[in-house]
């Protein structure tokens, strides 16, 4: 871990990992998901943009190669060199059958200078045959897999209408991670109506579950989400950018060592942004976590516990 940011951050494990700067390129292959087209509900979950959380990702009427060449120009202003990561960030990723989803990712993989692919999806998207495409893959290049989980409070997962159970995401995690699949667990912190005791345990939840990474989401209110509409009813509490600092510490002091940060602010659509409206300086907010790390004298993992069985 470097000393000087007191977490495990994914820049560092990038650079360890192919010794260059990974440049993540969004992707959005076309898919829906199960609480979108009816299979398991309608309307997605309540917090997810009408892009699937793939707002800055490329146009889903394109295919791989050519979102992967326009994205790559427009990034090369901000980075000069690297290495690619195509990131099928979109709505969920293994949602179709393998046929269509081995062209998807072998036409990712076959790309100039790309040397990582990352699948966002569900754990209720994962079947056995998926896992043998993925365990495929990931034999030709590295292959990660994230997994939309939130919260391991039950209420709120049926409220935020996820969808599936919290052992349908230790079961992913596991036949995953048995067929050597990096996993990254997405989590919301600031969710409505959840406490620093509900966000510690979805922590410890994750954290023992077998995870590779994780990726700390700010909750944000995103225009023309059902979370919207039910905001401007209800106007539920929002965290300040001190309680979101302070919790972030908290987190990432109860995370073992190991685990890899991916993301520690939120990376919601600036247009789109309803609250809260502090996060928009994010580079801010960084600094802020940074400086509490710090002042406290703390550290990822201060305060992990490890559990058997979650
Ligand atoms: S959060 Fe993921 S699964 Fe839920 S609606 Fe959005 S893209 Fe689909």
């Amino acid at each position: 871990m470097n000393a000087k940011k007191r977490y495990y951050s994914a820049n560092e494990f990038f650079r360890n990992k192919f010794s260059d700067r990974i440049i993540k390129i969004p992707v959005d292959a076309g898919f829906t998901c199960p609480t979108r087209d009816g299979k398991i509900s309608y309307g997605g979950c309540i917090f997810c943009s009408e892009r699937g959380s793939g707002d800055f990702a490329g146009n889903r009427t394109k295919t791989i190669t050519e979102q992967f060449y326009e994205m790559k120009e427009k990034m090369s202003k901000k980075w000069k060199s690297g290495k690619y990561m195509i990131y099928f960030q979109a709505f969920t990723n293994t949602y179709a059958d393998t046929e269509t989803l081995r062209n998807k990712y072998e036409e990712a993989a076959s790309l100039e200078n790309v040397c990582a692919i990352s699948v966002a999806t569900r754990p209720d998207c994962i079947d056995d045959e998926i896992i043998s495409l993925l365990k495929e893959i990931n034999s030709k290049i590295y292959l990660c897999v994230e997994l939309g989980f939130q919260t391991s409070n039950e209420k709120t997962a049926e409220f935020l209408n996820r969808g599936y159970k919290n052992e349908v995401f230790l079961s992913c995690v596991k036949k995953l991670k048995e067929n050597n699949i990096d996993v990254i667990a997405h989590v919301i912190i600031g969710l409505p109506h959840e406490t620093e005791t509900d966000i510690l345990n979805t922590i410890s939840y994750a954290a023992n579950s077998g995870i590779d990474g994780i990726k700390l989401q700010l909750l944000h209110i995103l225009a023309n989400t059902p979370l919207a509409d039910i905001y401007e009813k209800e106007k539920f509490h929002i965290l300040t950018e001190k309680e979101y600092v302070d919790i972030i510490v908290k987190c990432i002091e109860h995370l073992p060592p190991h685990i890899v940060i991916h993301r520690i602010t939120g990376d919601g659509s600036r247009s789109l942004l309803i609250e809260p409206k502090w996060s928009l300086d994010k580079k801010r907010v960084l600094n802020d976590i940074n400086k509490t790390f710090v002042e406290k004298n703390t550290y990822q993992g201060a305060c992990y516990i490890e559990k058997k069985g979650v």
